[in-house]
């Protein structure tokens, strides 16, 4: 990896960032509040949120095994992918490779921050190759984008080629885990000190049932954490979905349940479509959605959304023709959905 100083955005490397009120007092038992410029009535809501989240990192850090000081939290995971552009690429300048196909958010966030984004198409079993993926890389490439299981494919990708990625690129990895509650593979945040150019992704959206409440986190070093919170918005994440965080949190036991039904429903689905007169193929998932061929997805979408059932149509997407993209719901929903199919020529 090469020095952090040379990877920032060299405005970054200088920023002074702003100073909230909150920032400038340090602990100690304060009673009386005047230093910025709230209302006094209105308890608690009145009161601006901690800029750093430090109670509710402490209990991040015990249920994801990181440290406290290895956490930056986002307003949705979609926030602190912004913020890696923010944090490292240099608009007009520099570039950014990602798998392909992959989540959408990584290629609009390119745009938008005016960054080349590169695309490498995974292999015919939806499989990252690193060598791939490096040749496409020069001296402006800053981050690599590896989502696994990956979206919209559902797959676990290849870990062995994604350490290789790791240890073979001199810049920053972004590794998003939003599915990783539904993968039996060992999570690569548990590989923060391995890995000091890794960045990891994590989602209250999904496993955790919290999509509403927009919270997500990025796991990576001290130095990149110091970075991020410097260029996010100091009060990022707001009191109330703090409470439902903490709320989520000690409701732990009741989200790996949900996973296993969710996982038993999955495989259920999923033995269900190969069965099906219009569907062609059903691509491996270790995510709480799948993906599969059908005959045709454009006509059978259309279909759906008259019944009422929404399902997501990637069929335009790079290796993905032909295919819909089935999130896993409710038993009642999801039977829904098969008995639509059903009556389908
Ligand atoms: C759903 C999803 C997210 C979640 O984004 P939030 O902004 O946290 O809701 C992140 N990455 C991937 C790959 C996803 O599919």
């Amino acid at each position: 990896m090469k020095p952090l100083t040379e990877l920032l955005r060299p405005n970054i490397r200088h920023l002074e960032p702003y100073s909230c009120a909150r920032n400038d007092y340090s602990g100690r038992a304060a009673r009386v509040f005047l230093d910025a410029n709230e209302n006094p009535y209105n308890s608690p809501l009145n009161r601006y949120p901690d800029p750093l989240q430090v109670d509710l990192k402490k209990v991040i850090a015990r249920i994801k095994g990181v440290k406290e000081e290895q956490i930056c939290l986002g307003n949705g995971s979609d926030e602190t992918i912004d913020l890696a552009y923010r944090c490292f690429c240099q608009p007009g300048v520099d570039n950014v490779v990602a798998i392909e196909p992959t989540y959408g958010m990584y290629k609009v966030c390119a745009a938008i921050n005016d960054i080349e984004y590169r695309p490498v198409t995974l292999n015919n079993r939806f499989d990252i190759e690193a060598d791939r993926i490096l040749e496409t890389c020069d001296e402006h490439t800053k981050l690599i984008w590896i989502c696994t299981p990956n979206n919209p494919t559902g797959n676990d990708l290849n870990h062995d080629e994604i350490e290789k990625i790791l240890d073979t690129f001199q810049g920053i990895v972004v590794v998003d885990e939003a599915y990783s509650d539904f993968t039996h593979r060992r999570a690569f945040r548990y590989e923060l000190s391995d890995h000091p150019n890794m960045i990891v992704l994590n989602t209250m959206s999904k496993a955790w049932a919290l999509a509403g409440v927009r919270l997500g986190m990025a796991f990576a070093s001290k130095e990149i954490i110091d970075v991020f919170n410097k260029v996010k918005y100091p009060y990022n994440i707001n009191i109330l979905t703090q409470k439902e965080a903490f709320k989520a949190f000690e409701n732990a036991m009741e989200v790996s349940k949900w996973v296993s039904t969710i996982i038993l429903e999955r495989n259920r689905m999923m033995e269900a479509f190969k069965m099906l007169p219009s569907c062609k193929q059903v691509f491996h998932s270790d995510a709480n959605f799948f993906l599969a061929r059908m005959t045709d997805a454009d006509h059978i979408y259309r279909y759906l959304v008259n019944e009422g059932i929404i399902v997501r149509n990637r069929s335009k997407v790079t290796l993905c023709r032909d295919c819909l993209r089935i999130t896993v719901g409710a038993k009642s929903e999801n039977n829904e959905l098969l008995s639509a199919l059903r009556v389908l020529e």
